[in-house]
């Protein structure tokens, strides 16, 4: 081959960079090894953000967030095997909370893989993340890169968003194409995640029930958040004036302090409304499947059972848990706006003894809540803590809000009030710990403020990944709920031959951590403490870690889901 010919090729590894650059995709969490070390350089020298981690569930976390955060799908890249089963637990955790993201892995040699002959890293790849995602692909040959990047990206945002795995061969690597063909051959995905427009009878069937209903209520769930259908949704939380709850990662994209807000009476309103419309959530485990004394108590004597609206894109998720009496299915811009259009001018408010009898327990649960935060109990509680963090947030509206573990997930969900939609990010559907410095990492990189409050457990799942806060120099500061173990730190061993199951070790410095890679690490063992270090973190923009002294005392197990934990459902019953 002459120079000339050689410059006129395209390799792989360029027409992997140029499928991703097409299409926007200009971020890639990874953490490099082999056969793809070289593709993370070479995306880097091309423009891509390149992001390496200390181990690959957290750059699948990461890449899941991104696709959360921005609509379009994250991006993790991984080496074979092992690092293709560390990235897997990410995939499925974003396919499950409906988070687009594509997972590339190098893989071994089809031919020995298939024989099973014992090739480096050897494993069949593409069969094992089949169950786990939303699609999987694998590219063999040089041209075809182009079609499995579309595959992948329409695979990820159209439709239900989900986890796609893209698999490609060391072999693949060492392929180049003709420039103009390999060119030629890439695709520029138009129209990724088209619009659905529900049926105008669905929507019909809906507004008729929201017309009779006496206690209506709307749920908005991540779905909801996602769809980025911000203005419609406020229009039609406004013009009908319908008191909702926002699941948690909802928070935010109405004001928490809206007055329509439901929130602070949450348990009232699931069980006397007769008319529940979910925009975006699903009837699964966080919402007791819609059934059992959470639910209808209220209406069950009135009108037999309550009524569900859906409003969802896929259109199986109605029925999954009990019927929906008004299926609405189209992506939740269309719906609300369809909805909007055909509640016409001068729909009619809810009853005012439904509003004026939430707004009276409403009342009641603020007032003792702000009493409990007044508190200033020594040793610190979870509530003192995050009665700080609570008007950090109030103070930075638009900082990130990573948040994880039990307690320390319960108490900051209910305590912690969001002002903007799509900044809080959390143990979603799973109720998985270790998302917490992934997620970190994906919201800092878009430039704004991450304060992280985790349990002291749900800390060490992640929390190496200190060091690629430090090394990116992200804005992230993480708040370590630290009371000496997994719910609490007082649980004993009976035979008293080592620590418990749930116990850490005491009043652990995990500040000391961050301050290891140049971070600042603050052990704060009062609010007037915290709030200095959290001041300071927000000012400095650098990498903090505040270890939050809580009393070993604080939390119950398994926080509010008891009733989840085998023996202690039985010792309650
Ligand atoms: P939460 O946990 O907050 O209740 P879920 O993850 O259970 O939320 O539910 C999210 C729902 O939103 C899923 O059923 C999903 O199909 C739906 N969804 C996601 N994106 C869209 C969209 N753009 N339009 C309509 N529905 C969507
Ligand atoms: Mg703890």
């Amino acid at each position: 081959m002459t120079d000339t010919q050689s410059t006129d090729t395209i390799d792989a590894f360029e027409l992997v960079i140029e499928a991703m650059k097409i299409n926007g995709l200009d971020t890639i969490y990874t953490l490099p090894g082999i056969p793809i070390t070289d593709l993370t350089r070479k995306a880097q020298a091309a423009g891509i953000k390149v992001y390496s981690f200390r181990h690959e569930q957290h750059a699948g976390n990461a890449a899941a967030a991104h696709g959360f955060i921005t609509g379009k799908p994250g991006v993790c890249l991984t080496v074979s095997a092992p690092g293709f089963l560390n990235g897997l637990t990410s995939l499925a955790n974003a396919t499950t909370n409906c988070f687009p993201m594509i997972l590339i892995s190098g893989s071994s040699e089809r031919e020995i893989v298939d024989l099973q002959q014992g090739d480096y890293e050897e494993m069949d790849q593409l069969a094992i993340a089949k169950p786990l995602c939303k699609g999987a692909y694998r590219v063999l040959h040089a041209e075809d890169i182009g079609v499995g990047f579309a595959r992948a990206i329409r695979t990820a945002v159209s439709g239900r968003p989900g986890g796609v795995y893209l698999d490609l061969p060391a072999k693949l690597f060492t392929q180049s194409l003709p420039a103009d063909s390999g060119k030629k051959s890439l695709i520029k995905v138009v129209d990724a995640a088209p619009k659905q427009i529900p049926a105008p009878e669905a929507v019909q069937r809906a507004v008729e029930l929201l017309k009779n209903a006496k206690k209506p209520l709307v749920i908005l769930g991540k779905g909801a958040a996602y769809a980025r259908a911000d203005q419609e949704i406020k229009a039609f939380i406004e013009k009908s004036g319908i008191p909702y709850l926002p699941m948690s990662m909802a928070k935010g994209l109405l004001p928490d302090t809206h007055a329509q807000s439901a929130s602070a009476a949450r348990s009232y309103v699931l069980a006397e409304a007769d008319v529940v419309m979910l925009v975006g959530a699903r009837l699964n485990w966080l919402l007791s499947h819609g059934k059992g004394k959470t639910w209808g108590a209220g209406s069950s004597k009135e009108t037999g059972k309550q009524q569900f609206i859906q409003v969802d894109i896929s259109p199986i998720e109605a029925d999954s848990n009990l019927a929906v009496a008004a299926p609405v299915v189209g992506d939740i811009g269309s719906c609300i706006t369809a909805l909007n259009n055909a509640m016409g001018s001068g729909w009619g408010k809810p009853p005012a003894d439904w509003t004026g009898a939430i707004a009276e327990r409403k009342d009641k649960n603020l007032t003792k809540m702000a009493e409990t935060l007044a508190k200033n109990p020594s040793p610190m509680n979870f509530h003192s803590a995050l009665s700080v963090i609570r008007n950090t947030i109030k103070d930075n509206p638009k900082a990130y809000l990573v948040n994880e573990g039990a307690n320390a997930l319960d108490f900051t969900r209910s305590i912690v009030d969001m002002y903007e939609p799509r900044r809080r990010l959390d143990v979603g559907t799973w109720g998985i710990m270790g998302i917490g410095m992934g997620f970190a990492v994906a919201a800092a990189v878009t430039g704004e403020q991450v304060i992280a409050v985790e349990g002291d457990s749900a800390f060490g799942f992640s929390g190496m990944e200190v060091e690629t806060i430090c090394r990116y120099n992200l804005p992230v500061c993480v708040v370590v709920m630290n009371n000496n173990g997994i719910y609490k730190g007082t649980d004993v061993n009976p035979l008293g031959d080592a620590m418990a199951p749930t116990q850490f070790v005491k009043n652990a410095r995990y500040d000391l951590m961050m301050e290891a890679f140049g971070g600042v690490g603050v052990t704060a063992k009062t609010p007037e403490e915290l709030k200095k270090a959290l001041d300071e973190a927000v000012a400095s923009r650098k990498p903090t870690l505040i270890n939050a002294m809580i009393d070993e005392n604080a939390g119950t197990e398994s926080g509010r889901i008891t009733s989840l934990n085998p023996t202690l459902a039985k010792k309650k019953a």
